[in-house]
């Protein structure tokens, strides 16, 4: 009798599913399709601008994390993973309520119409496309999670435990992620299938310790922002810790950060600009387990 394997686990990408094995280089966080009404004149929807900023990003993996009713495009992200051979893992679910104008009908819709909304984009396609959503998105607040943010991160809850896809939250500056933690593993969600982004916009070192301790993972995604502070304290802070339990993406969520706009940083910054600093700090050992080895485990659809 032949020895029982376990399958391989695999992450779901627009174009089916991939061995976690062959993710390789991941930015685990950004944006090649948005249209928000909290983000005036910074849409941006061209396929051909995607094509350009993909391939010349040294990715391997992007994962789009553009949510529901937001300008996201599963037609367009399968047009640009076929041109380019870069996987594109794409994100069911919902942002914080500033992307939501009063009215949307998210406000307004049950948990389980919120809930079975995800499953039809995780388990058939998404906006009427073959392409499939591999990650939960969900959102809170500054300082806060709203009674419609609180919904919404439940419902997101139900469909993890349904599918095992991963839920990854957006945090404003980097608030109420042990709050979000809390909320998440009360309502049934295994700690490893949560991804807290955009803690490095909170560079508290001791917090993100304390959210680590947790299980969850964390996402420092605001590389190459320079607005917000110099690379070289985010160098610093990955570098005092927390490595293993670390991703890294660009969070291009507006027009004017991409090259092919006539902005920057641009997506190929993170491997051509940030990752060689990165590199010299840390090791190519410790590099290669934040951008290949913690989001192939992160992203694995685990089945529940
Ligand atoms: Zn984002």
């Amino acid at each position: 009798m032949p020895p029982i394997v376990p399958p391989m686990p695999e992450v779901m990408t627009v174009l089916g599913p991939v061995s976690t094995a062959d993710l390789g280089v991941t930015d685990a966080h950004d944006h090649l399709f948005l249209r928000s009404p909290a983000l005036p004149g910074q849409d941006f929807d061209d396929v051909e601008g995607a094509i350009e900023e993909v391939a010349g990003s040294d990715l391997e993996t992007v994962v789009e994390v553009t949510p529901i009713d937001l300008g996201r495009n599963p037609a367009g992200m399968r047009e640009v993973s076929e041109r380019t051979g870069v996987h594109i893992v794409a994100a069911t679910g919902y942002h914080r309520d500033a992307h939501y104008p009063p009215g949307h009908w998210v406000h307004s819709a049950t948990v389980r119409q919120l809930a079975d909304r995800m499953l039809a984009d995780l388990e058939d396609g998404m906006d009427g496309d073959s392409a499939r959503a591999g990650v939960i998105k969900a959102g809170a607040s500054y300082q806060r999670i709203t009674p419609s943010e609180g919904r919404r991160m439940i419902a997101a809850a139900a469909a993890c435990k349904e599918t095992g896809a991963p839920i990854l939250v957006h945090t404003e500056i980097g608030t109420m992620g042990l709050e979000i933690v809390d909320l998440l593993t009360r309502e049934g969600v295994a700690p490893d299938r949560i991804i807290l982004a955009h803690l490095d916009r909170n560079p508290d070192l001791e917090l993100h310790r304390e959210i680590a301790d947790r299980g969850v993972w964390l996402e420092y995604d605001t590389v190459g922002r320079i607005k917000y502070r110099p690379d070289s304290q985010l160098l610093d802070l990955i570098a005092s810790g927390l490595q293993e339990r670390m991703m890294l993406g660009l969070d291009l969520g507006q027009r004017d950060y991409f090259r092919a706009y006539g902005g920057g940083p641009g997506l190929g910054y993170l491997m051509n600009t940030f990752v060689p600093r990165l590199r010299r700090r840390i090791g190519d050992d410790a590099v290669r387990g934040i951008l290949v080895e913690n989001p192939a485990r992160a992203f694995a659809i685990t089945k529940p």
